[in-house]
């Protein structure tokens, strides 16, 4: 019997999440969630981040 209590999209959908690049934060529907894109070998790379602090940390 399946558990209707359960939800297995959000569940996907958390595992699927991308990590902060700096502080490792899970970033879920994060309002704050920034990204940079950059070309590695023509291939496109995208670099996430849970808030603009972490994005400039790493540019530094
Ligand atoms: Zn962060």
């Amino acid at each position: 019997m399946v558990d209707p209590t359960s939800d297995i999209g959000e569940d996907v959908d958390e595992a699927d999440a991308p990590d902060c690049a700096v502080c490792g934060e899970r970033i879920v529907e994060l309002p704050t969630h920034r990204v940079i894109a950059t070309v590695e070998d023509g291939q496109i790379e995208h670099t996430h981040f849970c808030s603009d602090d972490c994005r400039a940390s790493y540019l530094e």
